[in-house]
């Protein structure tokens, strides 16, 4: 038997093969769980239902985390269609091009509401939905996405940097809220991994070399073992952690100087 045989879960955030949600819901499904996945409007539709189709009884549901009606439809879609959940990972994320760009000074109001809307306050919104399924589970867990750039100040990172930050604090917030009813919630730092959303932070490229050069184990972090570890922090296994930030950053994070 595997170690997720009879679970389920939802995964918001796949946009391509290069995506951490996708990598963390393979590993997901290696394990048994039995998997949703959204996808954010028409634009993405055929690119996820074509991964998703790989996996055996998973289903792919219309998302856009800033609209909770759509957040409702999805939550209704798994009631009818798994009757209960047991997992949620929350792998999304957006800031404007131009106040990742620009001076952080210069970020812009609008840029500001935005990011944090969808980067950080999405998590409240889609760890509530779900706490109807999870109480038909006897408990759940939430893992979201974050990176060290909540807590250092990162050239190029910016308003994201924020919006990490605000995101952590909401996981620990929801960690204390929610812990009588057996959901945990947790955060996964990882390191600079090549994705789509990665692209839009400048210099990405030369943020991957100076992490590979000055993180102890002297390379950048796989996808593969972000999922490994993401598929942990959800399981069974990781039944005694809540309300934490796990790095998965060939340790970067440590390093002073
Ligand atoms: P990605 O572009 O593959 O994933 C980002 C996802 O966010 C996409 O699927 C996109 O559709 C979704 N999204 C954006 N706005 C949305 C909205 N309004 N509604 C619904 N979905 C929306 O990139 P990724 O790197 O896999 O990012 C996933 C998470 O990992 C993000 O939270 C990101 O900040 C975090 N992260 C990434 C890195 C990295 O180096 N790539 C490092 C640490 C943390």
């Amino acid at each position: 038997m595997a170690l997720l045989d009879g679970k389920t879960g939802i995964v918001f955030g796949v946009a391509n093969k290069r995506s951490i949600a996708w990598a963390i819901a393979q590993a997901l499904a290696r394990e048994g769980m039995r998997l949703a996945f959204t996808y954010q409007g028409e634009r993405l539709k055929d690119g996820v239902e074509g991964l998703t189709s790989s996996i055996p009884g998973a289903i792919a549901l219309p998302c856009d985390v800033t609209n909770d009606a759509e957040v409702d439809a999805v939550y209704a879609a798994i009631d009818k269609e798994f009757g209960k959940l047991d997992a949620v990972l929350h792998s999304v994320a957006y800031a404007p091009k131009e106040d990742l760009e620009n001076d952080f000074v210069k970020t812009s109001r609008d840029g500001f509401k935005l990011a944090h809307d969808i980067s950080a306050y999405s998590l409240v919104v889609v760890t509530r939905g779900a706490l109807p399924l999870f109480e038909k589970s006897g408990g759940g867990s939430v893992l979201t996405m974050t990176y060290h750039g909540a807590v250092k100040a990162v050239e190029g990172y910016n308003v994201m940097g924020v919006a990490k930050a605000s995101l952590e604090a909401s996981m620990r917030y929801l960690a204390a809220n929610l812990g009588p009813q057996n959901v945990r919630v947790n955060a996964l730092s990882a390191g600079p991994v090549n994705t789509l959303a990665a692209r839009g932070i400048k210099g990405f490229t030369t943020m991957l070399k100076h992490h590979a050069e000055k993180a102890p184990l002297r390379r950048n972090v796989e996808l593969e073992e972000v999922g490994n570890a993401g598929m942990f922090l959800l399981s069974p296994w990781a039944s005694g952690i809540t309300g934490e930030v796990t790095y998965v950053d060939c340790g970067y994070n440590i390093v002073g100087l």
